[in-house]
């Protein structure tokens, strides 16, 4: 067994949003850090290739990796070149091949000549962070962009050959009716995306808008507004053709986002970068989370892990539980029970049966999945299931 899937964290932006509490440094990025950072990258993915040898990767599997941030493309296209070829190479000498190549951009930061070079980099596949398509909302969150930049970013990555387009966007923002959350979906429409993500703020207290919302200065939309943005957008994405396949995720037929199901199917990951989790069977861990640590501890040829947890069988089992209810088809017992070695039915029979009741779960003889209200309230269903 080996990682089914690389993320590469990195962790520059122009800017800080102030809803943001995502690991990323904002300033003017100079060239000189960023070759820097990337040989930690290097690094870093040379050190697990000495500890994993040819076990790197699960044999015949087809990796996925996935640049995230921070703002992924600020990054010079030759540095996001030379880790897609190493991970290729460390591929084939698995046995295994490399498949969807995601990277994430931001409306603003690229063109079609940067992004044709990414095209011929090998990366199949673009998530543009559009968040809204309301100028003065987009201002207020401290994004760089406006509408305008979204279909212009899109036309760039149509011309330079990409089709995999994702749109991510966010709900619940201040002030935010069903009426205009909607109107954003139409908007992203007109665009014809292969690939949505809708996410509801929600606020941390160390970002610009928690502090405020912590002042009582910010009023996020209340609960049942929250409530008929999702399942009004839920079913206006289905009317469109989206099928909806994870809580907040929908895809045209075929373009589901491949990185992303390794995470709900408790798949192993390496994550590569500042503050970047893993997770390998029993073992999770992350890394540090400054530059300077990530650094040093690179050359001094050490992991640059900072915190690393063993989990017990039963952790494992009911994060392979939940992970895979948050996709819409749900989990089947018989796959999960063969991969775990534990029958779910009989060792969560209470709890199934209780959350059946309430009618926050599906469940037949074969598997079982979240209701529609299952789905907001899935946190509640994913604590059942977590050993005391
Ligand atoms: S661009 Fe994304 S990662 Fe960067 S500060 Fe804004 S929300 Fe955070």
């Amino acid at each position: 067994m080996g990682f089914s899937a690389v993320y590469v964290h990195i962790p520059f932006c122009l800017q800080k949003c102030n809803y943001c509490d995502f690991l990323s440094y904002p300033g003017k990025l100079r060239a000189e850090v960023a070759e820097q950072y990337f040989s930690g990258l290097e690094r870093e993915f040379i050190l697990w290739q000495k500890k994993m040898g040819k076990n790197i990767f699960t044999q015949g599997e087809n990796i996925t990796v996935y640049f995230g941030g921070g703002t992924p493309s600020l990054m010079p296209v030759d540095l996001v070149a030379e880790i897609i070829a190493m991970v290729r190479q460390a591929a084939v000498s698995c046995r295994s091949t490399v498949g969807e190549i995601t990277i994430e951009a931001n409306p603003g930061t690229i063109d079609k000549t940067y992004l044709a070079a990414l095209q011929k980099a090998g990366v199949t596949r673009i998530s543009l962070g559009a968040q809204s398509f309301d100028d003065k909302d987009l201002a207020a969150m401290g994004r760089l962009h406006n509408a305008s930049d979204i279909k212009e970013a899109v036309a760039f990555c149509r011309a330079a050959g990409f089709d995999n387009i994702s749109l991510d966007l966010i709900a619940n923002l201040p002030g935010q009716t069903v009426e205009k959350w909607l109107s954003n979906l139409e908007q992203a429409m007109v665009l014809a995306p292969a690939h949505i993500s809708c996410y509801g703020l929600h606020l941390s207290e160390n970002t610009p808008w928690g502090r405020k919302q912590a002042a009582g200065q910010l009023l996020l939309p209340a609960e049942e507004v929250e409530i008929a943005m999702w399942q009004r957008g839920r079913t206006y994405l289905q009317q469109m053709g989206y099928e909806q396949y994870e809580i907040s995720n929908f895809a045209k037929p075929g373009s589901v986002c491949r990185h992303n199901l390794n995470y709900w199917r408790r798949e192993n990951y390496l994550g590569l970068g500042l503050g970047a989790a893993s997770c390998y069977e029993n073992h999770r861990w992350s890394n540090v989370e400054t530059l300077e640590n990530y650094a040093a501890m690179l050359q001094a040829e050490q992991l640059p892990v900072a915190f690393g947890e063993e989990l017990t069988d039963a952790v494992v089992l009911a994060e392979g539980v939940f992970l895979g209810l948050r996709c819409t088809e749900g989990i089947l017992f018989d796959q999960l029970e063969e991969k775990y070695g534990t029958n779910i039915r009989s060792l969560y029979e209470k709890e199934i049966r209780q959350l059946a009741e309430e009618k926050l779960l599906l469940v037949d003889e074969k598997g079982m999945r979240l209701s529609a209200q299952g789905q907001l309230l899935a946190n509640n269903v994913f604590a059942a299931f977590l050993p005391e």
